[in-house]
């Protein structure tokens, strides 16, 4: 995707591509230095991906959200799978697994769907300082 075909920022289109470790304004691939490391700004669009102070604090909630849910759906799940001969230690052995996995699977997500979110409350300001040509055309309404 390049420059001539942009598309709105869709609530759906920000999180998707926040889900998928991807810049919210013009779904680049490269915000990142490392699995754990995501660079200031988007190497394409010069999209700040730490918009504000506090960045990694609503980071944490995403990841926190995600990590919550997949504990809960590993609990449900496992239930369900058990049916009536329920044994507590390898649903334990599961969601500890989850507990660990989730959270550092999903880190950079957290990140950029944060970022994405960010950016859906916080339209684009003269301050972000992004590329112009990268700036979407609104949604329709
Ligand atoms: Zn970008």
């Amino acid at each position: 995707m390049g420059v001539d075909d942009l598309v709105p920022l869709t609530p759906w289109r920000l999180v998707w591509r926040g889900i998928r470790r991807r810049c919210p304004l013009c779904g680049g691939s490269a915000c990142f230095d490392s699995w754990f490391q995501v660079k200031d700004r988007c190497p394409r669009c010069h999209f700040p991906i730490h918009r504000e102070e506090g960045h990694s604090i609503g980071a944490i909630g995403m990841n926190t959200i995600v990590s919550f849910s997949a504990l809960l759906v590993t609990l449900v799940g496992g239930f369900v799978i058990m049916g009536n001969q329920r044994r507590g230690a390898p649903l334990v052995i599961c969601l500890m697994a989850v507990a660990v996995l989730v959270p550092v699977a999903f880190y950079g997500s957290s990140q950029t769907l944060w970022s994405a979110v960010d950016l859906l409350m916080r339209p684009l300001e003269p301050d972000d300082d992004v590329d112009p040509r990268w700036i979407p055309p609104a949604a329709k309404r």
